[in-house]
């Protein structure tokens, strides 16, 4: 094969594998991320249960508080009663001592609601505990197999520019600096083989005189389409199919 164009293909191989380690390295930033959100979003649902207890504790104390003022006027109530010779104050005072009772009642059901509610909020908070926990351990563990693996590629990718530097200087001046615009421009596969009688990067028809020269193998060869490098090897099809 001729000889620019064997290094050339060189090149451009390291250049895809170099490409593909910078995507991978590029991923374990935002994967690394998505993990850490994963982990504060169990522990948020962990802080909810625990505040859910605290304020189920509190609500439970200020309706503790109710019934004892309630008790405290039905006290009161009760003095009056035995202080007053009026029928009519007396009844109303009884009246009022039934209110405080039938108030008392009712808070003690919303008491034990309430208690049905704490207990639904201590297994709640239970289950997150353990969900947060899990999901630390597991974060924890694939982030520290994401260091290591970013490390690894940062050490493979340090080699292989260094050797991309190498191989690039061995190839034709000319030619490198071709292909480095093509590449800038380009992207991906920039060196393409003839197939069909086409270009292998645009697929277009090539003129049979371009193919000829390709063929010939004494020099750099483009496709006057897209600009690509073409090369030719004998078991490329020159036939265009019909
Ligand atoms: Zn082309």
């Amino acid at each position: 094969m001729f000889e620019t164009i064997e290094k050339l293909l060189i090149l451009q191989d390291r250049d895809q594998k170099i490409s593909q380690i910078r995507g991978q390295f590029a991923s374990i930033g935002p994967e690394r991320t998505a993990l850490q959100a994963r982990a504060t979003a169990t522990q948020a649902g962990l802080e909810a249960a625990k505040l859910r207890i605290k304020q189920i504790e509190s609500e439970k104390k200020r309706l503790e508080l109710d019934v004892e003022a309630k008790r405290t006027l039905i006290e009161k109530y009760a003095n009056q009663q035995l202080q007053t010779r009026k029928n009519e104050e007396y009844k109303a005072l009884a009246h009022e001592i039934d209110g405080c009772k039938a108030d008392i009642t009712k808070i003690e059901d919303a008491e034990i609601e309430l208690m049905e509610q704490a207990e639904a909020a201590q297994k709640q908070s239970v289950i997150a505990a353990k969900e947060a926990a899990d999901a630390k351990k597991l974060v924890d563990e694939k982030i520290s197999d994401l260091n290591a693996c970013e490390e690894n590629l940062k050490k493979e990718l340090a080699q292989l520019e260094a050797n991309r530097a190498e191989l690039a200087s061995a190839v034709d001046e000319v030619a490198r600096s071709r292909y480095d615009r093509l590449l800038k421009s380009k992207g991906g596969r920039v060196v393409v083989g003839i197939q069909n009688g086409v270009c292998g990067g645009c697929h277009m028809k090539l003129q049979q005189q371009l193919v000829v020269t390709c063929q010939a193998q004494k020099e750099v060869v483009t496709c006057s389409n897209c600009g690509r490098i073409l090369y030719y090897t004998r078991d490329m099809d020159l036939a265009l199919v019909d």
